[in-house]
Formats: C-alpha cells, sequence, structure tokens
C-alpha cells in the first residue's frame, strides 16, 4: 500500500485550482451572452429571451408553466404568499436543508415546524405526519443533495389532510421518484439555478400545472407590462396586474441567456454528470469505510447536484474530520463536510412570530431530530463534474478516496 501524502508521501492528486467550475464557460456560451447583450438588458414582458427560458425550462422539468424570479428564495416567498400563509398558519419543512428552503417563511413570521430526515437526510411522509397540527396549511420537502424524497406517500399524505404541498427542488434539476420528476408532485415547485446542475449564476425558477398559481406568481415578481399581459382580465387579482403586490423579482436577461444556454445542453450536461456519478457509485460499491448515500435506482434517479458519500466510523481508525483532512492531503480538496447546509431548526429567524419585530433573537423551541444528527454526523460530499478535461479530476478523486479507505480500515 502507497504512503498517504499526510505521512509523507506523494499526493494522488496535483490538478491545479479550481476543481470545480461551473457552468463550463465555452465558446457557444459567450456567443450566446454576447448575443444578448447586443439584444436587451432589460425586458419588460415576456416576448424575448424571458419568455424562451421560461418555455425552456417548462419543457425540460415536465411542468404547464414556469415562471422566473430573481433567485430561489424570492420564487420561494412567492410560492409562501400564493399558497395563502400568514402570522398564525404554520408549515412543515425539513430541520436538515439549506435554509432558504424556511427562512422565506420565517421573514413573514409563520411558524415552521421542522421534520426529521431520512438516511439521505431527506423527509418522509412519517416525519412530516408527526409534525402536522391544525394550523399547518403547506408543507414544503427539499429533494437534498440530488436524491428525491420518497413523493408518491408525501403526496398522498398532504392530499388525506388538505394541505398544499410545495418542492424545493433547487439540488435535484434531474431527479425523479419511481419514473415521474421531482416537482411535478407537488401543487408548486422552484428550482433555484444559482450554483446549481442547470445555472443562471442568480435565478430561481417557479412551476406548477396550476394557471391561478401561475399568474399569481406574475403578481410576486413580474408587476406592470407583462402582468398586464399575461393575468386574465376576469380574475379577481387582476386590478393588482398594474402595481403587482409591491415587489420585483425578476431575473436578468443575461442570466436568462445563461439558462437557455444551459437548457440546450441539457442531454449532455445529464449524461455526462449521470456517467461521473456511476463512477463513484461502482467505485466505492462495497467500501467498509465511505458509501454512496444515493437511493437506488428501482426507487429513484438522482438530480446530480453533487456526490453524497457516507462515512462509516465504526469501520475506521480515524474520525470524519481527520479522514477529510487525509483525502485534502492527497490534493482532493473538494472532498467536504457541508457546513451552511445542517439543522436549521434552532435559527432565531424561526422564533420569530412578528413579521415587522426587528431582529431580536429569541429562543426557538428545541426539537429532538434523531435522523438529522445521525445524517449529518456520517455525511460527506463531493462535486459532480460534468465537463471537458474533467477525467483527471474524476480519476483522482476516485483513487484518493479509495486509497485513503484502504488506509484507514479497521
Ligand atoms: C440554493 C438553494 C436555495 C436558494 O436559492 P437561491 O437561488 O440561492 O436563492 C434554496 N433551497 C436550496 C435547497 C438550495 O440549495
Amino acid at each position: 500500500m502507497s504512503t498517504l501524502a499526510a505521512h509523507g508521501g506523494p499526493p494522488t492528486l496535483s490538478v491545479n485550482e479550481p476543481h470545480y467550475r461551473w457552468p463550463a464557460v465555452d465558446d457557444s456560451l459567450e456567443a450566446a451572452v454576447r448575443a444578448q447583450l447586443h439584444r436587451s438588458l432589460s425586458d419588460r414582458d415576456a416576448r424575448g429571451v424571458i419568455g424562451d427560458y421560461e418555455r425552456a425550462f417548462a419543457e425540460f422539468a415536465g411542468v404547464p408553466h414556469a415562471v422566473s424570479f430573481a433567485s430561489g428564495t424570492a420564487a420561494i416567498h412567492a410560492m409562501s404568499r400564493i399558497a395563502g400563509l400568514k402570522p398564525g398558519d404554520a408549515v412543515v419543512a425539513p430541520a436538515y436543508t439549506f435554509f432558504a428552503t424556511a427562512s422565506p417563511f420565517g421573514f413573514d413570521g409563520i411558524h415552521v415546524r421542522f421534520a426529521d430526515a431520512d438516511a439521505y437526510g431527506n423527509v418522509t411522509a412519517q416525519t412530516i405526519a408527526a409534525q402536522l397540527s391544525p394550523s399547518v396549511k403547506a408543507v414544503i420537502v427539499t429533494h437534498m443533495w440530488g436524491n428525491p424524497c420518497p413523493m408518491d406517500e408525501i403526496a398522498a399524505l398532504c392530499t388525506e389532510h388538505g394541505v398544499l404541498l410545495l418542492e424545493d427542488c433547487s439540488h435535484a434539476h434531474f431527479a425523479s421518484w419511481k419514473g415521474r420528476r421531482v416537482g411535478t408532485f407537488g401543487d408548486m415547485a422552484v428550482f433555484s439555478t444559482n450554483q446549481k446542475a442547470i445555472t443562471t449564476g442568480e435565478g430561481g425558477m417557479l412551476v406548477t400545472a396550476n394557471d391561478r398559481f401561475r399568474q399569481l406568481a406574475l403578481l410576486y415578481g413580474h408587476y406592470n407590462k407583462r402582468c398586464l399581459t399575461e393575468i386574465d382580465p376576469t380574475a379577481e387579482f387582476a386590478p393588482f396586474a398594474f402595481t403587482g403586490m409591491g415587489l420585483k423579482h425578476r431575473i436578468t436577461t443575461l442570466g436568462a441567456a445563461i439558462g437557455l444556454h444551459q437548457l440546450s445542453r441539457a442531454d449532455d450536461i445529464e449524461r455526462r454528470r449521470r456517467t461521473v456519478l456511476d463512477t463513484f457509485v461502482n467505485g466505492l460499491d462495497g467500501n467498509p469505510v465511505l458509501t454512496p448515500a444515493i437511493v437506488p435506482a428501482e426507487v429513484g434517479q438522482h438530480g446530480l447536484y453533487v456526490i453524497g458519500l457516507r462515512f462509516h466510523p465504526q469501520s475506521a481508525t480515524v474520525t470524519r474530520r481527520q479522514f477529510i483532512d487525509l483525502c485534502v492531503a492527497e490534493g482532493a480538496t473538494h472532498v467536504d463536510a457541508p457546513g451552511s447546509t445542517r439543522d436549521i431548526s434552532a435559527e432565531p429567524l424561526f422564533a420569530r412570530r412578528d413579521p415587522f419585530a426587528p431582529w431580536q433573537p429569541s429562543t426557538p423551541e428545541h426539537i429532538d431530530l434523531p435522523g438529522v444528527q445521525a445524517f449529518q454526523a456520517g455525511f460527506l460530499k463531493i462535486p459532480i463534474w460534468g465537463y471537458p478535461g474533467d477525467q483527471d479530476l474524476v480519476e483522482g478523486y476516485l483513487t484518493a478516496l479509495t486509497k485513503v479507505c484502504a488506509a484507514v480500515a479497521r
């Protein structure tokens, strides 16, 4: 066995940083952005690139309607208001997620009831059911790190209890559950297009099959020209079309041009990324120290955001932190235990009930989250590459992980 780099051996990889860049900026992407730069930097309606991008996204996601936003966070806030949530109401959200799944509810003083996670970091029908109460009007799920939540059972639970189902698909652009795309189970879904598998730099997309929700999404992000042309003049909310509901959350035309270019390459992005994912899933199959945290293909297709891995401390002579340090010493610098995506249930934002109250910290109620704790304790991630020339990185990271695993196995 070769000596670990941390113990004086040669590092496995010597690929220059950055090890992950997204999107792949090639001539055709530059040309698409340059063309838009000359066409228009701001569109007031959907006749240009904004409409093209939204239609392409709806087709990509397999949904009837898509409305673009300046960020995923803004689109989640729009979902909350469209769902009619107000102070006094409650929403069930994952305790383990990136905080923006739930922070827009916190902004409005809505009570967020946090659900525990399964072995993939996902909420389930059981963990959601444990948080239902008469004040719960909606449930939001996040398909964490690309693994789809068990959506058939979750959708049945929401129907049974008459609560709206919202999906945060920000990690799951290419995911499906039992053959059906995520984002099509809920009444509405949001895809962030920040640093995600399909990216616009900054941006978010709200998708829905409900035409009333589509029109309301326009009111929460796209006032004036666009609302006046696209909102049904007989709708009871049509008098608001000129002003919208008071805020503007449009994506930039340059962002939409990047998104449209990405979507034209979606098949290629998916094929490349799935190949990389499969390389790690196969390469780590049966490894006692580190296993892929990827749902079995029989139940779901992974969304291709990052590769999640589970560290098994009882099979190793080192802690997870030491394991990461050994990998980094090998040159695999992007082996990472996520920091800003974690249990959010104790954040003071979620103890705030008065939407106009300033930022005095208040003490959130404590809840037991054994599933979240177990998941967080063992989770690691690495990027899913997927661009031309990434072969050295893919091979290098797999070799480094395998080498460190062999050296620390009990
Ligand atoms: C990125 C992300 C968001 C927020 O999206 P922005 O576009 O950054 O506002 C929300 N939820 C999850 C799970 C995310 O990863």
